[in-house]
């Protein structure tokens, strides 16, 4: 992608990175094939947005890359905000970093370090009511952030099949190799501390202690000590088959799991809590930031397993972790491409070229036709009528409208006014109807390199 075929302005940007940690954007950064170190002057940003953002090109997809003043969901919220104020055309934000993770899924699969989660549902752990018999969590989809959108959830069904998983999985480690040999990436991936003590046995002094000696007591010399250096039981260590014999240099191969992940603004230190919220909530994976990014965007969470979100934790496999997860990051965006934008309209659409092509040809013969001529309008009116039935006549008028981005607009003031009055299901319908046409629109401009789409209901 050179210079001139960059996105004009910021409203051209489709995907959005966000990183919590700077050891997270680095490895999302270097796994990038450009950066455009000069685009930030040019691109800008809205009025009150205090980010600052880094672009360049992953695949064929340009990026914007936003790394977090610090952690928690209150951070990701006010930065996913001024996101969305300053990129008006954001349809997917990936939040890609480290987590902690349960070692054993619902259905006993081993889940290692350097192994990377993907998120099928997010759970916010710390939203609920406290009662005097104790903290009940609210956990509908209106009350808190649940199950994705539609189009995420097609993408996520795509690698529920086994080909397209094993797809998945022998890209990530191609972008993982490559990406193992930038000079800014960590390569060590600490084989020997990954280390699975017992849910029980507690990270603390084991002898010469006096407030360790205490039953459920740690003193804060052992908050901060090594497991070497407290010496933690190797004895008390639980038996994994994927780590068990693995060559000491390269390890087994990462594996990728999708799955609920916890998020709260806690960092999870207790084996044992981490193992009831596993059984009750199927949750394997912990991490500080999901639901301000979901509350506002399509939103993948893609984390590296670094440790065990236990007490023995160490932030040795931080390094890599973040490495793992930006070349899963990498090989999701590859697959978008090809699923979101040429696939998807033209199977559903298969005439849809050919109309396009007749009528630029016709509306090239008239030299100056009215614009509206540009549209491929059999493609657009059939989306309109799978849509338009289920919309009030007062809301189908909002639509009409002589532009992608003032149609674009419209509907996003009515999914907001929807989204104040939680009417969920209408809320969802203009989503998707958003969604298709702005495929819609990519896709004839893909075609025709034209530089606006005008459209009319
Ligand atoms: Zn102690
Ligand atoms: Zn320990």
């Amino acid at each position: 992608m050179e210079s001139q075929d960059r996105p004009r302005d910021r409203n051209r940007f489709e995907i959005a990175i966000i990183c919590a940690l700077a050891l997270e954007a680095n490895a999302v950064l270097c796994s990038l094939d450009e950066i455009w170190h000069d685009a930030p002057p040019i691109y800008g940003r809205a009025p009150g947005d205090q980010n600052h953002y880094v672009f360049g090109r992953s695949g064929r997809h340009p990026v914007v890359v936003l790394t977090l003043a610090g952690m928690g969901n209150v951070q990701s919220a006010g930065a996913a905000a001024s996101l969305n104020m300053s990129f008006g055309s954001i349809q997917l934000v990936l939040l890609v970093g480290i987590c902690g993770a349960v070692p054993f899924g619902p259905g006993g699969q081993e889940i290692i370090l350097g192994d990377v989660i993907v998120s099928e549902v997010l759970v916010r752990l710390d939203f609920g009511r406290q009662y005097p018999t104790g903290f009940k969590r609210k956990d509908t989809i209106l009350d808190a952030p649940g199950k994705p959108n539609e189009e995420i959830l097609s993408l996520l069904q795509r690698w529920k099949s086994q080909l397209m998983a094993q797809q998945l999985h022998i890209n990530m480690m191609q972008h993982l190799t490559t990406l193992m040999q930038h000079p800014q990436i960590e390569t060590e991936n600490h084989i020997s501390l990954d280390q699975l003590f017992a849910p029980e046995y507690i990270h603390r002094h084991h002898i010469g202690c006096t407030e360790c000696s205490l039953a459920d007591s740690v003193c804060d010399i052992a908050l901060n000590a090594s497991c070497e250096e407290l010496g933690c039981d190797q004895n008390m260590l639980v038996y994994r088959a994927r780590r068990s014999g693995c060559d000491t240099r390269n390890g087994p191969s990462q594996q990728i799991h999708l799955g609920s992940i916890g998020t709260a603004d806690m960092v999870m230190k207790s084996a044992q809590h981490r193992d009831e919220l596993a059984a009750s909530e199927g949750i394997i994976a912990f991490e500080m930031e999901g639901a301000g990014v979901w509350d506002k965007f399509n939103c993948l969470i893609v984390k590296g397993v670094c440790d065990y979100a236990d007490s023995h934790k160490n932030k040795k496999w931080q390094g890599y972790a973040a490495a793992v997860a930006a070349a899963t990051a990498k090989e999701i965006l590859e697959q978008y491409v090809s699923h979101d934008i040429a696939a998807s309209l033209t199977s559903r659409f298969p005439s849809s070229r050919q109309v396009f092509l007749a009528q630029s040809a016709d509306a090239e013969s008239q030299e100056v036709q009215d614009t509206n001529d540009l549209v491929p309008r059999e493609i657009f009116d059939k989306i309109a009528r799978d849509f338009k039935r289920k919309f009030p006549p007062e809301q189908v008028e909002d639509f009409q409208s002589t532009d992608l981005l003032i149609f674009r607009k419209a509907l996003k003031r009515l999914q907001d006014e929807q989204q104040r009055t939680r009417e969920l299901r209408n809320l969802r319908r203009i989503e998707l109807f958003m969604q298709r046409i702005d495929a819609l629109g990519r896709f004839v401009q893909h075609l025709s390199g034209s530089q606006e789409i005008l459209c009319l209901i």
